[in-house]
């Protein structure tokens, strides 16, 4: 934009008149395409930025090589337009785009170069400058497929990477920081919707004596199977993870505090009657449940609180139950 102005200004003092409009009209061209792209950020927007700056680019450069610009030194510029048209085109559209300019150039230098052309130029010069546009090209191609290649290995890295840090490797479940990610989502949806939703704290029952029997990598299996066992159980909109060693955090969307009593009670009853697998040998394991409800009068930090409190109750009285926050407040 600004080298295209300061060309235009010049040629125009030079009363080089149709040279000074054909730049001025480019970097007019220029400036709106800088301005589609900082004032509209959608990728219409950008898209159509991208197209009035690469034609342009393509449509000024060809008209310089056509007018041989000054001193016939127009035929420089076209070496602008492979870097530029890759940058912003991308590899794939940028390839397809410089095709097409090479295959006009070569019409125009050799084919109808008689007609079109308003200067002369040597046979040796054309053939070299399109060689040397040729090599550009390609060095710019390649250029920019390394660059995407490292920004697709990048982007894949980052996502394993976030991945791994939300995700228990053990159960393959949330772990407890993407649960406290999902918790902040639910609570900004229940401020926007006003509907309720529950949460729950399962501790597995006398873990320690499973792995003092078992042995520690058979008490992971346990684990394993357990989280398979409550993955079963919820609907697709409820969340499980991992919420510590032996600890387990349900998630109940729009969903008040009976409804996750109930959902839980299948949940515990299920993992009574259902025994595990370990070592070819069935054995069976309980958990306790703490639930509470997480609504407009409370925090998902103070239902987290009261849940596990509800929890070290079921545990208090027997085990193997779930109990509710709301029913603690009852009998106090
Ligand atoms: P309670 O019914 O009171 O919960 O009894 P508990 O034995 O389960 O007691 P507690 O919850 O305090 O003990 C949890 C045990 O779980 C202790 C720890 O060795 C074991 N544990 C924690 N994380 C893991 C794990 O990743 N793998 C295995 N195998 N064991 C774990
Ligand atoms: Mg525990
Ligand atoms: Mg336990």
């Amino acid at each position: 934009m600004s080298i295209t102005f300061l060309l235009g200004m010049r040629a125009l003092f030079a009363q080089e008149l149709s040279l000074a409009i054909t730049l001025l009209i480019a970097s007019t061209i220029f400036a709106v395409s800088q301005q589609l792209q900082v004032r509209f950020k959608s990728a219409k927007a950008r898209t159509a930025s991208i197209t009035l700056l690469i034609s342009c680019l393509m449509v000024l450069t060809l008209l310089l090589l056509i007018t041989g610009g000054k001193d016939n030194t127009g035929p420089l510029w076209i070496y602008l337009v492979p870097p530029v048209t890759m940058f912003f085109a991308g590899f794939k559209r940028g390839l397809l785009a410089l095709l097409a300019y090479t295959v006009v150039s070569a019409v125009i230098l050799f084919a109808l170069g008689d007609v079109l052309l308003l200067t002369n130029y040597t046979y040796a010069f054309k053939t070299r400058l399109l060689y040397s546009f040729l090599t550009v090209s390609f060095l710019s191609a390649f250029y920019e497929y390394s660059r995407q290649k490292s920004y697709d290995t990048a982007l894949h890295l980052k996502e394993q990477f976030e991945r791994q840090a939300n995700h228990d490797h053990l159960t393959k479940l949330l772990n407890r920081r993407g649960a406290q990610q999902c918790l902040e989502r639910e609570y900004a949806r229940l401020q926007r919707n006003k509907t309720s939703f529950s949460i729950a704290i399962a501790d597995i029952d006398r873990f320690k004596s499973i792995n003092d029997t078992l042995g520690h990598e058979q008490g992971d299996e346990v684990l394993k199977q357990i989280s398979n066992l409550f993955t079963s159980r919820i609907r697709g909109q409820d969340i499980l993870a991992r919420w510590g060693g032996e600890e387990f955090m349900f998630i109940f969307p729009e969903t008040n505090e009976a409804e996750a009593l109930k959902a839980l009670e299948l949940i515990r009853k299920k993992l009574n009657t259902t025994p595990l697998h370990i070592n070819d040998v069935e054995m069976h394991v309980s958990s306790s449940f703490g639930v509470c409800e997480v609504n407009l009068t409370n925090t998902v930090a103070f239902a987290i609180k009261q849940a596990d409190k509800a929890l070290y109750h079921a545990k208090d009285t027997g085990r193997n139950k779930v109990s509710a926050f709301s029913s603690l407040e009852n009998q106090s």
